[in-house]
C-alpha cells in the first residue's frame, strides 16, 4: 500500500492567537498546485491572507479575517 501527498495543506490560524478557526478552514488548493507557495497564491485568490508575525507566517480565512480586530 502507498501513500501519495497530493498536496501541502494550508489551514487557518484563526482570528487570533488564543482563538481556533471557528470553520476549521484550509484553503481549497488548485490541483495543480503542489507546494505551499502555490496553495497560499489559491488561498489569497480565494480571499485568505498571510499575516507576518515574528517566526512564521499565520494564514487567515476569509471568515477570521473579517472577524479579527
Ligand atoms: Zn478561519
Amino acid at each position: 500500500m502507498t501513500a501519495r501527498v497530493v498536496a501541502v495543506e494550508v489551514s487557518c490560524d484563526g482570528p487570533d492567537e488564543q482563538t481556533d478557526c471557528p470553520d476549521s478552514a484550509a484553503v481549497r488548493a488548485r490541483f495543480t498546485s503542489v507546494t505551499v507557495r502555490q496553495v497560499r497564491a489559491d488561498g489569497r485568490a480565494d480571499g485568505w491572507t498571510g499575516r507576518r508575525v515574528p517566526g512564521h507566517l499565520r494564514d487567515v480565512c476569509p471568515t477570521c479575517k473579517g472577524a479579527a480586530r
